[in-house]
């Protein structure tokens, strides 16, 4: 009767062990985790996705990007800033500044002023663009890259008013390779789609590494601002180099969005520690966006879905597949520490002036 009785506790306590431990491994809760989406195209005053977004808690920051003319400019200001005054908890905003009058001896003024002003009605950060490096030239016809001296007294004001610029320099990797050496189904449909983006068939564009000289070139000239790589950097084929990057240039963080799929294709265990050793530096971002011409309704369940696949691999270590990406893969299953930052602290940190959702 004794054995029997201690044998019930044994027992009793070996299922209270197991079910603890099951528990503790029970990924966080999506829908009451707060969460930023620290790259996200709002172009409209549909109030459809900042619904799914505050049903979803999340924030979305909205770059305001492209930079060849003003006019494009201040309708995407128009789309965010209006946004945000409906919407101060969910939608925060980055301004840009127009390459349109480039040269002219009041360009580097107007685009003070014009940042001045964007700041003053709650822009937290500055986008730039690939247009710089890839497409705008100088008189001579040369590339104007991101480190040239015109943009110094920009940036120099940017640092000095405490704000953050979101970079997005660059192509992926697979952009200057032949297509079937891309890593990625999306790379491969779009660039077999628009061969003249594919830098692979325009040897007299800037390389890769010429466009990541000048951005790092340009952290190093102003070492008190801080940038925020979009894309991963545009170094998202091995977290091996982006790793040693981020180790050069403490100025340096990176957002995470479009760019998920290349973490899917590289080798989990190495992902994970890279994620683990630069919990501090990695910002979790999607670069969707909505517009005018989108289908609220559609376009809303296409977030959802995509926020609750990416949130399936850094919470999981479920087996997962996407169009994306040509094998399965398993999830990161991060600990909730990580997660925090990276889904919300992270943003926080590199763009002071984000509202918290917590
Ligand atoms: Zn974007």
């Amino acid at each position: 009767m004794k054995i029997s009785s201690s044998l019930a506790v044994i027992i009793t306590c070996v299922i209270i062990t197991i079910l603890q431990i099951s528990c503790s491994q029970k990924p966080p809760d999506f829908t009451s985790f707060p969460k930023i989406d620290a790259h996200f195209h709002i172009h409209t005053l549909n109030q459809a996705v900042i619904d799914q977004a505050r049903a979803d808690n999340f924030m979305l920051l909205s770059p305001n990007t492209r930079s060849s003319n003003q006019a494009f400019i201040d309708e995407q200001f128009r789309f965010t800033v209006g946004q945000h005054k409906k919407n101060p908890d969910i939608v925060a905003f980055a301004s840009t500044f127009s390459m349109q009058d480039w040269g002219r001896p009041d360009w580097q003024d107007k685009a003070i002023a014009y940042l001045q002003a964007s700041f003053d009605s709650g822009a937290v950060a500055v986008k730039v663009w690939k247009d710089i490096g890839m497409t705008f030239r100088d008189a001579d016809s040369s590339f104007i890259m991101i480190d040239n001296p015109a943009f110094d007294p920009i940036f120099a004001f940017i640092a000095s008013q405490n704000k953050t610029v979101l970079a997005h320099q660059g192509e992926p990797l697979n952009c200057w390779l032949p297509l079937d050496s891309m890593t990625v189904n999306g790379d491969k449909s779009y660039f077999k789609n628009n061969p003249q983006y594919h830098m692979f068939l325009h040897p007299n564009y800037p390389t890769h590494a010429q466009l990541m000289a000048a951005r790092d070139n340009r952290l190093a000239k102003n070492p008190s601002l801080r940038i925020v790589g979009a894309h991963l950097g545009s170094l998202e084929w091995d977290v091996d180099v982006l790793a040693k990057t981020l180790d050069k240039y403490p100025n340096l963080a990176v957002d995470m969005s479009a760019r998920i799929c290349h973490l899917q294709v590289q080798n989990r265990d190495k992902v994970r520690n890279f994620i683990i050793t630069y919990q501090d530096k990695l910002l979790y971002g999607t670069d969707l966006g909505v517009s005018d011409n989108d289908d609220p309704e559609k376009i809303t369940a296409d977030v959802h879905n995509t926020w609750l696949e990416d949130w399936r691999y850094f919470t999981t270590d479920d087996t997962m597949s996407t169009w994306n990406v040509e094998t399965p893969f398993r999830g990161l299953k991060l600990d909730k520490t990580i997660l925090h930052k990276i889904y919300h602290d992270n943003a926080l940190r590199w763009y002071p002036g984000l509202q918290s959702k917590e």
